[in-house]
């Protein structure tokens, strides 16, 4: 393709081999670890305090290792992880309804259509039972049952009851969690927590990571921060697309910044559309709202039989209705996995039948469950996410069912890792969603809090020392080093670039722009020409930011116009590598949907005998170079991923 160069493929070298149930075990066993007191002596920097920073930094200390912590908010435990609703998958089989370690690991893969990493995903079934154990021990306060056993409910593309919640605020409690063995931490002394810094970019010094240049966001302050390594647990970048579920700070840079050092990035398109968000209702809007998916256990989907039937809900007979998710997929009926249902709710709102202003809408109606459970049982499982819809609509969801389209919620893609969460430069690790995770193309529902968890509170505590027993070796540097000046000087420059254009245009107005191509094209279903002009699109559009944006202010103090303007510039090149990334996978699998490439029902066709690897993208400042990880399956067979 002329957009693109291949290169060597790429392994991951530090996947053990052998039955898949020791591989976890070997690995630990193999990897050396660092004598206690040497361990005061290292200093590792966390960016990030959400679920899978902020757990990373309490166990690190924990463990005796000196952390210096970074977030952008004003306090570590408003990372957006807080925003997190549904729950948490664990494979404790509490209800004997057939769960084990393998079948968790077996819907991952599948749910993941055949494009994750079959050792991770084991690894992270085996370790989700030590995440509610852990959480327990904290005290997150999960739903319980009248006996005292911790309560689950149903998640799509699993039939197994394994998701652990608190309420409609799993995030909330889980982080709350976390955040307390992180202030315990910061309490003794063991962790400097740097709340109001944004890290512009990664310092590499001999090819290692060494650290990072910050922004104080409230001084304005630049400064370069030294360490022996440096995790990044920064998040997903699902605000490229600025409308999104996400919180609106979520951004690509301190990723981006990392691939632009050298980092590979893989699978970038793998984005998740969430089928159950409130519509969008107008130009206004900055933010779109999740309801979440725990919803779909007894909400029900429908739309009219009929085109253009306008008929309030309830004056639409039961005769009339569709329940297309129930008729298409009856095995698994309302709760088969996010990308199926989100096209689903696609095509029927393309033939016409969607409901809503602009018919871009589908009913998640409770009016059975109500019947059957009675009020009281509705509003003790979804009474906040009910309240919620209620403030936003206008509209009372427990007499008029919920309106929901598909909206952006999370990016699968991120930085490559190995099996170690070592990114192509060593000594920088990446957990959460900022890694490109064991999703594969498609994350199944409360397995993101469960990943986030598995990394930083058990996976990444153990490969880290792996790596930082042999930093001995490598000396100690400090911020007067050429390579790190030279970094804090770059980032200075950037910054009083964006401030001097002076141009016409707001930040905000760049990247409404660019979402919306990036919605039209690379969203919910992409073609070879749809991409192709979106590519064109985006470069022409980062030309006149570079020339026409306009960045009131100065770069002193409190300045979130150039906070913005920083983060949308990363955008922009980000957007052209995702496109480029869906325009080369000439298959459809999971959330990746080339209309090109469909079964004659609609179902995404995979290629398995061209396209089974992990798309690890490098940077070079002119093509992006491919690189290309084979996926071997072992123990779970590709097939046509069937829920019905
Ligand atoms: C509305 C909503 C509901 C969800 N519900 C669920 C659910 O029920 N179950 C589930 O499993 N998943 C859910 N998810 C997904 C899940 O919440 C996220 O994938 C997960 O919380 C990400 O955690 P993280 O620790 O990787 O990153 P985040 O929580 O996004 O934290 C990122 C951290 O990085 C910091 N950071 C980022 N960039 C920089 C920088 N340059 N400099 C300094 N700091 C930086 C931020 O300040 C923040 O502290 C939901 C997502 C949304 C949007």
């Amino acid at each position: 393709m002329d957009l693109y160069t291949e290169g060597d493929p790429i392994a991951d070298t530090k996947a053990p081999d052998g039955p898949i149930e020791t591989r976890w075990d070997r690995r630990r066993f193999e990897a050396k670890l660092v004598n206690p007191a040497n361990r005061r002596k290292l200093t590792v920097i966390v960016v990030g305090t959400g679920l899978a920073g902020g757990s990373a930094a309490a166990t690190l200390a924990e463990q005796g290792y000196h952390v210096k912590s970074y977030c952008y908010q004003d306090s570590p435990r408003r990372a957006h992880s807080i925003a997190a609703q549904g729950g948490i998958n664990a494979a404790k089989n509490y209800r004997n309804d057939g769960d084990s370690v393998h079948r968790l690991f077996y819907d991952t893969v599948k749910g993941g259509d055949f494009r994750s990493r079959e050792s991770n995903v084991h690894r992270l079934a085996e370790v989700s039972v030590n995440i509610i154990d852990q959480c327990v021990a904290q005290g997150v306060p999960f739903a319980r049952e009248y006996g005292g056993l911790l309560d689950t409910r149903s998640f799509g593309g699993a039939q197994v009851q394994r998701t652990f919640y608190a309420r409609g605020q799993t995030g909330q409690q889980l982080l709350l969690g976390a955040y307390q063995a992180l202030e315990r931490q910061i309490g003794l002394g063991n962790v400097e927590m740097n709340a109001r810094h944004e890290m512009l970019e990664l310092v590499i010094v001999e090819g290692r990571a060494r650290g990072i240049v910050v922004r104080d966001l409230v001084t304005g302050e630049i400064t370069t921060e030294m360490a022996d390594a440096v995790v990044l647990a920064s998040g997903g970048y699902g605000n490229v697309f600025y409308l999104s579920t996400n919180a609106k700070g979520c951004n690509v840079t301190a990723s981006w910044r990392a691939h632009r050092k050298g980092a590979y990035f893989a699978n970038p398109c793998y984005t998740q559309i969430h089928p159950t968000c409130i519509p969008v209702s107008g130009d206004h809007q900055s933010k779109l709202t999740l309801m979440s998916e725990s919803l779909r256990n007894d909400g029900r989907v429908w739309v009219p039989k009929a085109k253009g039937d306008d008929r309030s809900p309830k004056d639409i007979p039961e005769a009339e209705r569709d329940y297309y998710l129930e008729r298409i997929y009856p095995s698994f009926g309302n709760l088969v996995p996010r990308d199926i249902a989100s096209r689903a709710a696609k095509n029927v709102c393309d033939e016409g039948r969607g409901v809503g202003p602009g018919g871009l809408g589908v009913y998640l109606d409770f009016a059975d469950a109500i019947n059957r459970l009675g009020r009281k049982a509705i509003e003790a499982k979804y009474g906040n996410l009910f309240e919620m819809y209620e403030r936003i609509t206008g509209e009372d969801p427990y007499e008029v069912p919920m309106r929901i389209y598909p909206a952006v919620h999370y990016t699968m893609g991120g930085l490559w890792v190995d099996y170690d969460l070592q990114s192509t430069i060593p000594g920088l690790f990446v957990i959460g969603e900022a890694n490109f995770s064991d999703h594969g193309a498609n994350r199944l529902g409360a397995s993101a809090l469960m990943q986030g968890l598995a990394d930083g509170y058990f996976v990444l505590p153990n490969t880290l020392a792996n790596y930082l027993a042999g930093v001995g070796s490598y000396g100690k540097v400090d911020a007067s080093h050429p390579e790190a000046v030279a970094t804090r000087t770059a980032v200075e420059e950037r910054i009083q670039k964006l401030l001097s254009i002076n141009g016409d245009r707001t930040v905000d107005s760049f990247h409404r722009e660019l979402g919306q191509i990036m919605w039209e094209h690379c969203g919910m279903d992409r073609t070879e020409a749809g991409l192709r002009k979106a590519i064109d699109e985006i470069r022409a559009l980062r030309e006149q930011f570079w020339q026409r944006v306009r960045v009131p202010g100065d770069g002193e103090g409190l300045n979130q116009s150039l906070e913005k303007a920083g983060r949308v510039a990363d955008f922009f090149e980000l957007a052209e590598l995702m496109c480029i990334d869906a325009l080369h996978r000439e298959e459809s699998c999971g959330g990746h949907f080339r209309a090109e490439h469909q079964t004659p029902d609609g179902e995404a066709q995979r290629d398995d005998d061209r396209f089974a690897y992990v798309a690890a993208w490098e940077y070079t400042g002119d093509q992006p170079v491919l690189h290309k990880e084979d996926l071997q399956f072992e123990y779970v067979h590709p097939t046509q991923r069937s829920y019905k």
